[in-house]
């Protein structure tokens, strides 16, 4: 059966529509469908400052238009829509939406990224962008001498806490219990480190103030005593872990322990024709910038598996796991 398509890339971050770009220049007519958080987590940004070639930096969602648009130019058909089934136990591939609509497609790009957990008590998400972040090498920059929490216990959170020390005026760690998750050697660097405190047992409860649109103080609740402390500071960074978009991949090609796609040779998964591309088998450096040189990547393996494909493409020779 001949598929609708050569390439489906599926999200729509700097990997899918690095990707994009190339397989349209590419001549291979590739259809990206965009997903939930369409734009990936630089719409949830505001000034982007390590994306190279922008001296003054650019706003996350205005460099995400731009690449879209950049794709777009080349051919690369974009659309709007969530997948909601895959399957690549056959060939070609066949990828449902939400509407119910199939699509089928010898090759197929995973860039679904991972989702940065929240605290999910409202405020945080409220104030994201405006003294809220997930990312302190995004967004560490703009708290020169201020103090600022990070809330979390693991290797993340102690490499955040580190990191910020170095723009910050003071760094609290806001953890949950009273020893850490994270690795010995972390643990000696933060504890070492004297810009950093720790205020352990707590929760945050509130980030304030929504109402002015800005950070002011956090509120804290210790979780042993019920007490309520209000901490007065410019910046929270919730570092308590990101979730990969691989749920609906699960089991049919291979995830690492956290949910991660493993890759091989670049962008390689072990179903032959399936390339994965940023965030979504990438934990340690998680930028835009090496999620778009992986998209890049992930183009040019698929247009190589395309030139080289199998005669008999019925049933690709697959480890299930
Ligand atoms: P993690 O190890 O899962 O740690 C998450 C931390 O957030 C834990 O301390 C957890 O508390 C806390 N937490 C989770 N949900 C929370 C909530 N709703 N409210 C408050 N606190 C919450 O995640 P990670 O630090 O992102 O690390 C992920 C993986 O990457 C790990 O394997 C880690 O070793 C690795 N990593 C390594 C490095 C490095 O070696 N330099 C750097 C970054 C990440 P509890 O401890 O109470 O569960």
């Amino acid at each position: 059966m001949a598929a609708d398509r050569q390439v489906v890339i599926i999200g729509s971050g700097p990997a899918g529509l690095t990707a994009a770009l190339y397989t349209a220049r590419a001549n291979l007519n590739p259809l990206l469908i965009e997903g939930i958080e369409a734009g990936g987590q630089l719409m949830l940004t505001t000034m982007v400052e390590n994306w190279p070639g922008f001296r003054d930096g650019i706003m996350g969602p205005d460099l995400m238009a731009a690449m879209r648009e950049q794709a777009q130019r080349f051919g690369a058909q974009i659309i709007e829509g969530n997948v909601t089934a895959v399957n690549l136990r056959e060939r070609p591939f066949t990828i449902r939406l939400s509407e119910g609509k199939t699509i089928t497609t010898d090759s197929l790009i995973i860039a679904t990224g991972a989702s940065a957990r929240w605290l999910e008590i409202g405020s945080d998400r409220r104030l994201s962008g405006h003294g809220v972040s997930t990312c302190a090498t995004c967004d560490g920059y703009f708290f020169r001498g201020k103090p600022i929490a990070v809330v979390g216990g693991g290797d993340s959170a102690m490499e955040e806490a580190i990191y910020l020390t170095r723009f910050a005026s003071r760094v609290t760690v806001i953890h949950r219990r009273d020893s850490l998750r994270a690795s010995k050697i972390m643990q000696d660097k933060a504890f070492a480190n004297a810009k950093i405190d720790f205020i352990w047992d707590s929760e945050v409860v509130e980030v304030k103030d929504v109402g002015k649109g800005e950070v002011t103080s956090i509120v804290v609740r210790n979780l042993k005593t019920g007490k309520l402390t209000d901490v007065p500071l410019d910046g929270v960074f919730i570092a308590i872990g990101h979730t990969p978009n691989t749920e609906l991949f699960k089991g049919q090609i291979e995830l690492d322990a956290n949910g991660y796609i493993v890759t091989h040779d670049g962008s390689h998964t072990n179903v032959p024709g399936v390339f994965a591309a940023g965030d979504v088998q990438d934990h340690i450096y998680r930028q835009a910038v090496t999620a778009a040189g992986s998209g890049c990547m992930a183009a040019i393996d698929a247009e190589h598996y395309l030139d080289n494909i199998p005669e008999d493409t019925s049933k690709p020779e697959q480890t299930v796991v």
